[in-house]
């Protein structure tokens, strides 16, 4: 057979004859007993090793403004960490908090407060509304959506497209349905397309008229600095972008150095108009005296500057680029032609994202795992693990070695090939 030609254009007698290549392929595959694993999107330990100098520091016990960071106080974190991160994300000062070490959880506190108290828009609080629904553009991230699950939050899920949601969807959606009340959007290197919102949709969501007042885009920007070439995307300044069309506090805005520093004991933000702030922080309070200044003042002086943070990041790049060449590589090579996949080239961030032939996913997760190699479960990425076609599979190379990941995809194009094989012979 020839592996060019698109699989459902064969013959019969070469449907089998491809389908017996693939099965001894994958036998050879089995018999090497590989234990890989590409489910989650981790740092690696050689990119943690980059930030090892913060296991030294800080080297003083003051801010800059002389106080004793190893005290209460300071709730809305360390002025100058606030700076740094306030340049990078192109907001001002005064609009970022830093808290602790995952964004996550400032995503959930925040979630919380709109089911307890409302927001600074709201008519009531989220839980007294009969239904609470959130757009959820998929593929992305599950953590999101299983965080809404735990709440009774319903999701409605939109496409995404490589320029952010589908915005004729989206905005349907919002016009006339007072229980919409968030979405989700990571807008710089999607989890797990790689899409980056662009500055068009941005100002569509900033400028869509919305039936619920307390309308709140969730703008994750985890992935924000987390380039994987030189052409740096730059994300929508979606604060400025909403203030400008009379919707000050519809977004709020997440990011971390969870993949800049340490995944276990970085910093997070949160960046949003003054009134979000003050209502965030106002509730914070009842729950906490201050956050780790002690982690502040260390990343501060780590960094120095929003440049410093910069400058970490092409380290970044250096070590996990090649990652994600050796996914395309094997996929391509493994898979072009046959017109049985696609994946996505990202340019930034930590996953590619990979469609097999419809109804195949599941059955390549489970070839992967009889071989050895740990995906992350079909469907993941749509809310409530189930991907209506399954088709979607999210691939995280930046934890195992390189060599790892070029055994491990090389692998995996040989389950996407035997699935495939598989469903057409049927
Ligand atoms: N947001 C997105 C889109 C992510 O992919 C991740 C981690 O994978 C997180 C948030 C978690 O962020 P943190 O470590 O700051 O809680």
């Amino acid at each position: 057979t020839n592996p060019r030609t698109p699989l459902a254009s064969l013959s019969d007698d070469d449907l089998a004859g491809f389908l017996a290549e693939q099965r001894s392929a994958y036998a050879a595959l089995q018999s090497r007993g590989l234990k890989l694993d590409l489910t989650r999107g981790k740092p690696s330990s050689a990119q943690l090793d980059l930030a090892d100098d913060l296991l030294r520091l800080p080297s003083s016990t003051k801010d800059r403004a002389g106080v004793d960071v190893r005290n209460y106080g300071g709730l809305e974190g360390l002025a100058e960490l606030r700076e740094i991160f306030a340049e990078l994300l192109s907001v001002e000062p005064s609009q970022v908090v830093a808290g602790g070490n995952s964004s996550l959880s400032m995503m959930y506190s925040t979630i919380v407060d709109f089911l307890l108290f409302g927001g600074v828009d709201s008519p009531r609080p989220w839980s007294q509304e009969e239904t609470v629904r959130f757009i959820c553009p998929v593929p992305g991230y599950d953590r999101h959506f299983s965080m809404l699950a735990s709440f009774g939050i319903e999701m409605v899920t939109v496409d995404m497209h490589q320029d952010g949601p589908d915005m004729p969807a989206v905005e349907s959606l919002v016009k006339d349905d007072p229980s919409i009340k968030g979405i989700w959007i990571v807008p710089t290197y999607a989890n797990p397309s790689g899409a980056v919102v662009s500055q068009e949709v941005a100002a569509r969501l900033a400028a869509m008229p919305t039936a619920a007042a307390d309308f709140t885009i969730f703008w994750d920007n985890a992935y924000a600095f987390h380039h994987l070439t030189q052409e740096e995307a730059k994300s929508a300044d979606i604060l400025s972008l909403c203030a400008a069309s009379g919707h000050p506090n519809r977004p709020i805005m997440y990011a971390s150095t969870s993949k800049i520093t340490y995944a276990g004991a970085g910093v997070a933000v949160l960046a949003a108009s003054q009134a979000n702030v003050k209502w965030y922080l106002g509730h914070l309070a009842m729950g906490s005296i201050g956050p780790d200044k002690v982690n502040h003042l260390r990343h501060v002086e780590f960094f120095r500057d929003a440049e410093g943070v910069r400058a970490h990041m092409r380290r970044h790049r250096e070590v996990i680029a090649p990652k994600f060449a050796a996914v395309d590589e094997a996929l391509t090579t493994g898979l072009d032609g046959l017109e049985i996949a696609q994946w996505s080239h990202p340019t930034g961030g930590y996953f590619v994202n990979l469609d097999v032939l419809d109804g195949t996913a599941s059955r390549v997760v489970a070839l992967a795992k009889e071989a050895g190699i740990a995906l992350t479960p079909a469907g993941a990425s749509y809310p409530h693990g189930r991907d209506p076609r399954d088709r979607n599979i999210r691939l995280a190379p930046t934890f195992p070695v390189l060599d790892e990941v070029r055994t491990a995809m090389a692998g995996v194009a040989t389950c996407v090939a035997l699935a495939a094989a598989e469903k057409l012979v049927a």
